[in-house]
């Protein structure tokens, strides 16, 4: 433990939002410099290009970002060495580059960076395979990417810094001492309010809820599951909120129909879902319409090959690390018709953000069910179950862990949820139904529906 965070575990409340405070004005230094201006008012001409236009600027954006890692980068320049980097002109060419995994990236990172560790902004990335990765970026980048997301929501009516939003995320805000029921901190850099996602449990919940009453933010962001868990909460004990905000922008992780529902329905607003991530891929986002766009400004996505949907970036963003071809580990359905969007913006269209590879359970004869079937398979259970997480050790035997309402669980609900189960993944396969007071959160404070320990192969 650091020095700064142990005055911080040792301080009041009133302390500890300074320090929060302080740190993020230290971080604003490197997020809203010139380059973020200057880029939010690119990003708000460049919506109004043609798509003709537009691809052809991601087209030069490409080749001189491949020009610049070879250059720049010893990895790249070694596993480009056979191929004449001067031919490469357009994105058919571009495919001929061979495709970069994280362990490629995590091996060889000290040939990979391009600028001196004193110079660039660490990122660190963790992702459901364990593998952890520590990016190296520009601050120029990072405001870059932080006038996107920033553009993103301005869109749908949200201007961050001059809007109040309350974010839940896995910073360790509250020491593990703390007595009192304050579970959130201020950073008043960004009229942010931090809630942790880590205290979210049964009891603490009407505390959030008070909390989000007081501060009535204008958006929610973070941790989707935690957001589901309060939402649920409120309808549960048909609380009334105070403050209707004008979005919900959900990060870090995959987002289910029935949550998604959940969320609009309780908090009376929509929610924009969005794909970027720590390494620095490209960015999708979804406009009022619904639809999610494809942001050439920022990079290319591609399909590994075809009839495969998982997707390989390149990051325009990503000058410290270059990430070119890289295998993320998502996947992407492309809406193949090109459509243009009722929201005016001219761009390709992802019909649907896949989570990670591993958000999956096997049927006991090997096929996959994505995230978002087995999510489904818990909503004939309304208003009764507090959290639930499916574990898989083996391919006949799917665990559940169930934190319910006891005042409302019913035990039949047992037979119909095990129903719902075997009828998806076949009687081959063995339910287990058990019930256990608290579902613990994984380290970084996310929520897993999906645990799937079985050897992918
Ligand atoms: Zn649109």
């Amino acid at each position: 433990m650091g020095i700064l965070e142990k005055i911080y575990d040792f301080s009041p409340v009133f302390f500890q939002n300074i320090m929060v405070s302080v740190s993020g004005y230290q971080r604003n230094s490197n997020r809203y410099g010139k380059e973020y201006y200057l880029h939010r008012k690119f990003l708000e001409e460049f919506d109004n290009w043609t798509l003709a236009q537009k691809m052809k600027f991601q087209n030069k954006q490409l080749i001189n970002f491949i020009k610049y890692a070879y250059d720049n980068s010893p990895f790249y320049k070694k596993i480009y060495s056979n191929i004449d980097i001067d031919n490469i002109k357009t994105i058919e060419d571009f495919k001929r580059l061979p495709v970069v995994d994280k362990e490629m990236i995590r091996e060889n990172i000290n040939e990979v960076i391009t600028i001196p560790k004193s110079d660039g902004i660490e990122e660190h990335t963790g992702g459901t395979t364990g593998k952890s990765l520590v990016v190296l970026g520009t601050v120029e980048d990072s405001m870059k990417r932080m006038a996107m997301l920033d553009h993103f929501k301005a869109r749908v009516g949200f201007e961050n810094n001059k809007m109040k939003r309350a974010t839940f995320n896995g910073k360790h805000i509250v020491p593990p001492s703390q007595k009192g029921k304050a579970f959130w901190r201020y950073n008043r850099a960004t009229k942010q309010m931090i809630y942790s996602s880590f205290h979210l449990t049964e009891e603490n919940m009407k505390y959030y809820i008070n909390s989000l009453n007081k501060f009535k933010p204008a958006a929610i962001d973070g941790f989707f599951m935690s957001m589901c868990d309060i939402a649920n909460y409120i309808e549960r004990h048909n609380l009334q909120l105070d403050f209707v905000p004008i979005a919900i922008f959900p990060t870090s992780e995959t987002l289910t129909k029935s949550g998604r529902q959940l969320l609009e329905r309780v908090f009376k607003c929509k929610v924009y879902d969005q794909y970027a991530s720590s390494e620095g891929a490209p960015f999708v986002t979804e406009c009022k319409y619904q639809k999610l766009h494809i942001e050439l400004s920022t990079g290319v996505f591609e399909h590994i090959e075809e009839g495969n949907q998982e997707i390989l970036v390149t990051s325009f963003s990503t000058h410290g690390t270059p990430l070119i071809r890289y295998k993320i580990g998502d996947a992407m359905d492309f809406d193949t018709l090109s459509q243009t969007c009722k929201c005016g913006v001219e761009s390709p269209i992802v019909k649907s953000i896949q989570g990670r590879k591993l958000d999956f359970l096997y049927t006991a004869d090997g096929a996959k069910i994505n995230g978002g079937n087995v999510a489904n398979l818990f909503k004939n259970i309304p208003n009764a179950l507090v959290r639930a997480q499916t574990i898989q050790d083996k391919k006949d035997e799917i665990k559940i862990f169930l934190e319910v309402d006891k005042n409302l669980y019913k035990n039949e609900y047992d037979v119909l949820l095990k129903n719902e189960f075997l009828h998806k993944f076949g009687t081959n396969t063995n339910i287990i139904i058990e019930h256990v007071d608290n579902i613990p959160r994984e380290k970084s404070g996310k929520f897993r529906l999906i645990k799937n320990n079985v050897e992918v192969g």
